[in-house]
C-alpha cells in the first residue's frame, strides 16, 4: 500500500475514535504513526510509553471497531512505542524502568493557583533533585485535587533527567497487598529488598495503611531504610498526617519530617484555568466565556469539572454543533433538573440489590466473595457519585465500614467504568434506574 494510503488511514481511524469516544480522546494522538498494518494486526506508534499504556487501557476497543469499520475487515489492533521516535532520543531520556504514567499527568498540564501552590512547587524541586531537598514530602487533600496528577508529574519530571535514577510508584493499597503477598509466598526477602534498593518511592494514599499494623510495621522499616540513605520519599493521604487516627505515632511524626503541603479546592481563576488546560489537551478550544461559566457551575472537586466539560464536549459531538455558551447551559442545565432530585442511598441499596439478587445484610456484612463484594462497591461508587454524604456516611450503610474502604472501592469501580464495557454498561444502567425511579 503507498504510503500516502497508510498516512490516511491512520488519520481516518483516529478521527473516528475521537468521535467514538470523546471523552479517551487527545490532541497527541494525532502524534501517532502506524508501523505495521499486516496480516490482521494495525500496530501503532505512540510517543512514549505511558501514551501507549493509555491507549492499550483506554481506547483499544475503539480504534479496534474504527479500523474495522474503515476497511471492512477484521483487524486487531496494538499500541506500542514508535521505533522511529525513540532512535531519535538520546540514551539520556530513554526510559530505564517500567512505569504506569499517565500521559496527561504533567507539570505542563497542571495548573497552579494559590490552592496548590506549594504543593506544585515542592514537586517540581523533588523532581529536580530528589533526595535533597524536601525529605519526606508529604501532600494531602481532599479526594480530586490532584495529589496523584502530580506524582505523576514528579514521575515524568524524573524520567526526563539524564541521571539515573530508580523509582517506585505505586498506590498505598498495592503496597499493602505486595506485601501480604509476599507472607504468603514466602518471599518477604525479595520484597524487602524490592522496596528498599530504590532511589525514589513514591506511594499515593497512604491513609490505606490505617488498621494494617503489620504493614504499618514494614512501611516503618523501608522509610527507615530509604530516609537513613537520603533517599527520596513521596507520600499523599486524604488528610494530615496528624489526623490520620488510626496510624502508629512514630510514623505519623516520620511524615511530618519534611514538607508537608495540603491542596485546598481550587478557587473560581484556577477552575477557568483548569478548564482551558483539560479543554487544550483535548485538542478543543473553549472560550472564556464558556470556560467561566463551566468554573461557576462546578465548585467541588476538578473531576466533576472534567465531568462538566466532556458533557458538554459530547452534547456538540452528538448534535454536531459548535461549543456556544447555549450549548453548554444546555448540557450542564438538563444535569442540574436530575441532580435536583434528593438521591437517597437506600433507593441506591434498592436498586443495586435487585439488580444483583443479593441481600442488604450480605453488603453489610464482612463476606468478600466477588458476588457480593462488587456490588458492595457499586453500591458505594453510585453513592459517592448521586449523593452529597461524606464518605463515613456512606461506609455507615455498609457494616460501619471506614472512609477509606469507601474510597478504595470508589477508585476500583471507577477504573472498572474506565476500562470495561459491560461494568461501564451495568453501571449506566442502575444510575438511570435510580435517577427514574
Ligand atoms: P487526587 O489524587 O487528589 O484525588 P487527582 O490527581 O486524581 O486527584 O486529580 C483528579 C483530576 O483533576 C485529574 O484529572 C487531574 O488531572 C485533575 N486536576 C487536579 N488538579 C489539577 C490542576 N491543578 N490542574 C490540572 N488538572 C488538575
Ligand atoms: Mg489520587
Amino acid at each position: 500500500m503507498a504510503t500516502q494510503d497508510i498516512t490516511e488511514i491512520l488519520a481516518n481511524i483516529v478521527e473516528r475514535a475521537k468521535s467514538l469516544d470523546p471523552v479517551n480522546s487527545r490532541k497527541w494522538f494525532d502524534e501517532l504513526v502506524l508501523v505495521q498494518f499486516d496480516g490482521g494486526l494495525l500496530e501503532i506508534g505512540c510517543p512514549d510509553e505511558s501514551s501507549a499504556q493509555f491507549l492499550h487501557d483506554n481506547c483499544l476497543a475503539v480504534f479496534t471497531q474504527s479500523v474495522q469499520n474503515i476497511t471492512g475487515h477484521l483487524v486487531s489492533v496494538k499500541f506500542g512505542v514508535s521505533q522511529q521516535r525513540q532512535f531519535s532520543r538520546t540514551s539520556a531520556d530513554r526510559p530505564r524502568w517500567s512505569l504506569k504514567l499517565h500521559p496527561d499527568y504533567t507539570f505542563e498540564s497542571f495548573v497552579v493557583g494559590p490552592c496548590n501552590r506549594l504543593a506544585h512547587a515542592s514537586c517540581v524541586a523533588v523532581s529536580h533533585s530528589p533526595g535533597d531537598t524536601y525529605n519526606p514530602l508529604f501532600l494531602y487533600g481532599n479526594v480530586g485535587l490532584g495529589k496523584t496528577h502530580l506524582l505523576h508529574a514528579v514521575c515524568h519530571g524524573i524520567r526526563k533527567k539524564p541521571f539515573n535514577t530508580s523509582i517506585r510508584f505505586l498506590s498505598c493499597e498495592e503496597f499493602v497487598n505486595g506485601f501480604i503477598r509476599a507472607i504468603e509466598q514466602g518471599k518477604l526477602a525479595d520484597f524487602q529488598s524490592r522496596f528498599r534498593t530504590v532511589d525514589i518511592l513514591i506511594i499515593d494514599d497512604v491513609q490505606f495503611l490505617q488498621e494494617r499494623e503489620q504493614s504499618q510495621e514494614e512501611f516503618f522499616h523501608t522509610f527507615n531504610a530509604l530516609y537513613n540513605n537520603r533517599k527520596q520519599i513521596v507520600l499523599t493521604a486524604d488528610c494530615a498526617p496528624g489526623e490520620l487516627p488510626s496510624l502508629e505515632e512514630r510514623l505519623i511524626s516520620r511524615f511530618k519530617w519534611g514538607l508537608v503541603a495540603r491542596l485546598d479546592a481550587p478557587g473560581y481563576e484556577t477552575r477557568t484555568a483548569i478548564v482551558q488546560k483539560k479543554a487544550h489537551l483535548r485538542g478543543l478550544s473553549i472560550s472564556e466565556e464558556i470556560a467561566g461559566y463551566i468554573a461557576r457551575k462546578v465548585k467541588s472537586n476538578i473531576r466533576e469539572l472534567e465531568g462538566a466539560l466532556t458533557i458538554i464536549y459530547a452534547t456538540a459531538k452528538a448534535s454536531d454543533s459548535q461549543i456556544t455558551l447555549e450549548l453548554a447551559q444546555q448540557a450542564l442545565g438538563d444535569q442540574d433538573v436530575v441532580s435536583e432530585r434528593h438521591i437517597s442511598i437506600t433507593e441506591i441499596i434498592d436498586a443495586v440489590t435487585e439488580y444483583f439478587d443479593v441481600r442488604l445484610a450480605d453488603l453489610q456484612s464482612k463476606k468478600r466473595s466477588q458476588s457480593i463484594t462488587l456490588p458492595r462497591q457499586i453500591c458505594m461508587y453510585l453513592a459517592r457519585n448521586l449523593t452529597k454524604h461524606s464518605l463515613e456516611e456512606i461506609g455507615g450503610h455498609f457494616g460501619g465500614r471506614d472512609h477509606s474502604t469507601v474510597l478504595h472501592a470508589y477508585g476500583k469501580i471507577q477504573q472498572l467504568h474506565k476500562t470495561d464495557p459491560s461494568t461501564r454498561a451495568q453501571l449506566n444502567e442502575l444510575t438511570e434506574t435510580i435517577k427514574q425511579a
